[in-house]
Order: structure tokens, then C-alpha cells, then sequence
């Protein structure tokens, strides 16, 4: 099997920045049948927004590339040009959609728990696993550029590894928990791995509380879910739609101050316009909320691209169909409804 090109859309549906490497589709020899996905830091130097791009498509010497099936960059403006923000961003790239050299020897073992659903809870080296096998054929490899000795991670770029992985669907793991060769991901362990992919992962830099003059990631952070709440207003009054515009600068100051107090405003808590555990628990709630929605909405609209025009629905009805459902069962509710419709229609012609 090939990764499948509605990849592409479903990551741009959440959000993300998503770029096609050149010869991606067609790249890496055919995979078997795939059973999990594995986690990797690159650990590239802290220099620029993707030092690992050229290792990652095209090999190093001994290991020829495709080295990932998909590569996801830090965010530059952050690490390297903290002067100007704005810049950079994480992005998502496709890198292969077939067989990549990122696993190497492993055991077995954990790939037949990954086939089962059930991800190990614990390293290679910390159960003494031996390398039995070679599961690049088996996994698809998801490497995430972090140098591994300290750089703390970017809750940007976790949630974006969070939403590649859900988008695969398979359960996911880390490489120090297929072979004990391996120390990536650093930092993360399997707790901590099923957070990300569930999009719930805290940093601990995260957990204290935030007020006006602290800068850095979590900063835009969460100025990120300001805008996307539609909390983030400019000097002019006007409201910031759109997330990765640079009022999101990593500093707080007073315009990130108000946007905090209108946050809890309408929430009825006392708005003092700083950030603590509790108000991050019920931004996350919100806009957890929120991403649902949206994620419905982008389902209808993939649903009419796909079946709007043999059956006349409207995106509206369909939208209506799966308002409540999940992505599951939306999906039935809209194939039991386009049932419908063929059987009406067919009763139409049979009786004419
Ligand atoms: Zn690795």
C-alpha cells in the first residue's frame, strides 16, 4: 500500500501548513500491509526552520533516502529570528508515500503490538527487547525536527504531529520504544506520546502561569487559540481571523492582556487577563469544542465533493445530516441517506 493522497486535504481541513515534496507520490518502493506509525525527533541543529529537509528525502551516506514518509519543521521565526515573528511556521511535508529507511532493525515484538492496537508502554531498552526484525515496510515514519538534547518542543509543532498521526489512523509509538538503539523522541514518553496524538499533550513550561511580559512558544500558543476563539482584536477594534497572522508574536503584552480578559468575560470568571491551569483547561475545553465543529463542517464539504453531484444534495443537508454525528457515524447517516435517495430515484424512473 501507498500513503493516500486525501492525506493532503484532511491536514489542510485542520489547519495545517502542507507541502508536496517533489516526487513524493511515487517515492519509496511499495509498503506492505501497515500496522502503526513511529515517531522520530530528526535531531537536526537549531540553525533553521528544516536542517533536515535534504537528509530526510534524499539519504545520507550508507542509508539511501526516502527517510520518512512525512517530515514536520519547527518554526524558525521562534528559534532563529526571534526578531521577526511571522515568519516561518511549522509545516507538514509529504516526504514519500512509500517504503522509507526510518525504522531499521527493531523488535518484532512491538510490531506485532502495534498490529494488535496495542502500543507499548515502555521502551525497548527498558524491557530488553532484542532487534528482530527491519519494519520500514510495516510502519509509516513521521520525523519531527527537534535536535534530541534539549531544544524544548513547540506545542505547534506537537499538535501538528498529533493531527499527522490521527490522520493515519494507526496506532503510533516512538522509535526508543521499537529499538533500544534509539533515544527519539526525546523527552516523550509512551504516556506522553498517546497525549500528542490525542492533542492533549502539556509541556511543563506550559503548567505555570503566563501574564503580560513573558515571551515563547506557549506565548503564541496561546495567542494562536485566542484568534481561533475570535478573542484577538486589533488597535482598530477589528477581530484577527486568521491563526498564523502576526499578532501572534510570542509576547504578551496589553493586546494579548485583553484578549485573555475577554476570554474570561464571557466565561463569567473575573477577568484579570493573566493565564493560569484552570483557564488553560477551559480554553482547551473550548476550543476542543470548537475543532469538532469545524472538523463536521470540513467533513460535509468533503462529502459533497465526493457525492454532491450524483445525488443533488446540498452541502447544507448533508451538513445537517452529520450535525451531531461523529465522523463515523456521519458517514453512515450520509450513505443510508444517499441509499435513500438512489432508491427514490430509481422508483421514480422504474414508475415513469
Ligand atoms: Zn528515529
Amino acid at each position: 500500500m501507498r500513503l493516500p493522497r486525501s492525506v493532503i486535504q484532511r491536514l489542510r481541513d485542520r489547519g495545517l501548513n502542507v507541502h508536496e515534496e517533489s516526487g513524493c507520490w511515487g517515492r519509496g518502493s511499495e509498503m506492505g500491509s501497515v500496522v502503526g506509525t513511529l515517531f522520530h525527533h530528526t535531531a537536526g541543529s537549531l540553525t533553521s526552520q528544516a536542517p533536515s529537509r535534504n537528509i530526510i528525502v534524499n539519504g545520507r551516506p550508507g542509508v539511501p533516502g526516502p527517510l520518512a514518509n512525512v517530515y514536520i519543521t519547527r518554526d524558525r521565526d521562534w528559534n532563529t529570528v526571534r526578531d521577526d515573528p511571522g515568519v516561518g511556521d511549522v509545516w507538514v511535508n509529504i516526504v514519500a508515500d512509500g517504503k522509507a529507511n526510518h525504522a531499521g532493525e527493531g523488535s518484532g515484538t512491538v510490531v506485532g503490538e502495534l498490529a494488535a492496537g496495542r502500543p507499548p508502554s515502555k521502551t525497548a531498552g527498558e524491557r530488553g527487547l532484542a532487534d528482530t526484525t527491519v519494519a520500514n515496510a510495516a510502519l509509516w515514519g513521521i520525523e519531527v525536527e527537534n535536535n534530541g538534547v534539549g531544544e524544548p518542543w513547540d506545542p505547534d509543532v506537537l499538535q501538528a504531529t498529533g493531527a499527522v498521526c490521527q490522520v493515519l489512523g494507526l496506532p503510533v509509538t516512538g522509535h526508543k520504544h521499537y529499538t533500544r538503539r534509539k533515544i527519539d523522541p526525546y523527552g516523550l514518553d509512551a504516556a506522553a506520546i498517546a497525549a500528542v496524538v490525542a492533542g492533549d499533550y502539556t509541556t511543563d513550561d506550559e503548567e505555570q502561569p503566563m501574564r503580560a511580559g513573558d515571551k515563547g512558544p506557549k506565548v503564541r500558543h496561546w495567542q494562536r487559540r485566542m484568534i481561533a476563539l475570535g478573542y484577538a482584536r486589533r488597535p482598530d477594534g477589528s477581530t484577527v481571523t486568521d491563526w498564523k497572522d502576526k499578532w501572534a508574536d510570542a509576547d504578551y503584552g496589553p493586546a494579548t492582556t485583553a484578549a485573555t480578559k475577554r476570554f474570561q468575560d464571557t466565561d463569567g470568571y473575573r477577568p484579570t487577563g493573566e493565564v493560569d491551569a484552570d483557564l488553560r483547561d477551559r480554553m482547551v475545553e473550548a476550543f476542543t469544542a470548537q475543532r469538532a465543529a469545524e472538523d463536521r463542517q470540513a467533513l460535509a464539504a468533503r462529502l459533497t465533493r465526493r457525492f454532491g453531484d450524483e445525488t443533488g444534495m446540498s452541502e447544507a443537508k448533508i451538513r445537517q445530516l452529520i450535525a451531531t454525528e461523529s465522523d463515523e457515524a456521519a458517514r453512515e447517516a450520509v450513505s443510508a441517506a444517499l441509499a435513500d435517495e438512489y432508491a427514490v430515484t430509481i422508483q421514480r424512473r422504474d414508475t415513469a
